[in-house]
C-alpha cells in the first residue's frame, strides 16, 4: 500500500478527471491521498474532494506564493481546520525563489500558520524553497515542534533534513528524486532513516521519470517509492509500508484501505 501524502488534485489540470486520477490510484495500490490546499479562496474545492472521496484528505492553508490574497487570520485558519477530513495546516512556509529574498507578509504568514496549527493541534505541510535558514528559525522561533509535521518536496540538503528531523518533523520525497540531474537530493535520500520519510507527487507538478514533463497525478507516487527502494536497496514493499505507516501517524488517519 502507497501513499501520496502531497497533491492538488482540484487544481485545472486534474481537477476535470479526478474518477481517472483515482483509477490509477487503484491500479498503482496508492491507497490514499492529501490533498492541499494553496488559498482559501479554493479550499472549498479541496475540503469537497475529501468530503466525496473516502480515499482522499485535505489541508487547510495560504501558500507562500500567493501575494494578492486577502491576510489570512489564525481564527480563519482554527475554524476551517475544524473538520474530520481536514488533516493539517499548509501549505506555507517560506520560498525566496519565487519571491525574491522574501518578504515580511510572507514571514508572517508563515508565523500565523504555525501558530494555528499549535492551537488546533494539527500538523503542518511546510513549503521551503530557498529559504532553509528562516524557515527552520521561524519553526524553532514559533515551536512548530509541538504539532510537528513535514518539509514537503525537500529539495535541501542532509544538514536541512536533519534540523527539521530534529524539530520532529518528517522529509518528504517528490519525483525529483528521478530526475537525473538530482544527485544530491538522491545522496539525502539516501540519508533520512525511513522512518522520518514521506512520498509524495505534487501533483500536478514534477512527474517523475518515466512520466517527466508530462502532467502528475497521485498514482505515479510509486514511481518515487521505486526510485526511494533503489537508492536504499530495499523492497518497494518496504518503503510503501514504513511510508505509509509515516502518514497514517502523522496525520491520524486510518490505515484501512478505503476504496
Ligand atoms: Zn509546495
Ligand atoms: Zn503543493
Amino acid at each position: 500500500m502507497l501513499v501520496d501524502s502531497h497533491c492538488h488534485l482540484n487544481f485545472p489540470e486534474l481537477a476535470g478527471r479526478v474518477d481517472e486520477a483515482l483509477a490509477l490510484m487503484r491500479e498503482n495500490r496508492v491507497t490514499h491521498a492529501l490533498c492541499i490546499s494553496v488559498t482559501l479562496q479554493e479550499f472549498p474545492q479541496v475540503r469537497a474532494l475529501a468530503e466525496r472521496y473516502p480515499q482522499i484528505y485535505a489541508s487547510v492553508g495560504v501558500h507562500p506564493d500567493y501575494a494578492d490574497v486577502p491576510v489570512v487570520t489564525e481564527q480563519e485558519l482554527v475554524a476551517l481546520a475544524d473538520h474530520p477530513k481536514v488533516v493539517a495546516v499548509g501549505e506555507t512556509g517560506l520560498d525566496y525563489y519565487r519571491i525574491k529574498g522574501g518578504s515580511d507578509w510572507q514571514r508572517e504568514r508563515f508565523r500565523t500558520h504555525i501558530r494555528a496549527a499549535r492551537r488546533c493541534a494539527k500538523p503542518l505541510v511546510i513549503h521551503m524553497r530557498d529559504a532553509a535558514d528562516d524557515t527552520l528559525r521561524i519553526m524553532q522561533d514559533e515551536r512548530a515542534g509541538e504539532v510537528g509535521g513535514v518539509m514537503h518536496c525537500f529539495t535541501g540538503s542532509w544538514k536541512e533534513a536533519q534540523a527539521a528531523i530534529e524539530l520532529g518533523f518528517l522529509i518528504s520525497f517528490s519525483g525529483i528524486v528521478t530526475f537525473k540531474n538530482a544527485t544530491a537530493l538522491r545522496e539525502v535520500a539516501r540519508q533520512v532513516p525511513l522512518e522520518r520519510m514521506l512520498i509524495e507527487t505534487d501533483s500536478p507538478f514534477l512527474a517523475p521519470v518515466p512520466y517527466r514533463g508530462k502532467t502528475n497525478e497521485p498514482g505515479l507516487v510509486r514511481y518515487v517509492a521505486e526510485e526511494i527502494a533503489r537508492l536504499r536497496q530495499v523492497s518497494l514493499e518496504e518503503v510503501a509500508g514504513v511510508t505509509s505507516a509515516n502518514f497514517f501517524r502523522l496525520f491520524g488517519v486510518e490505515s484501512h484501505a478505503t476504496q
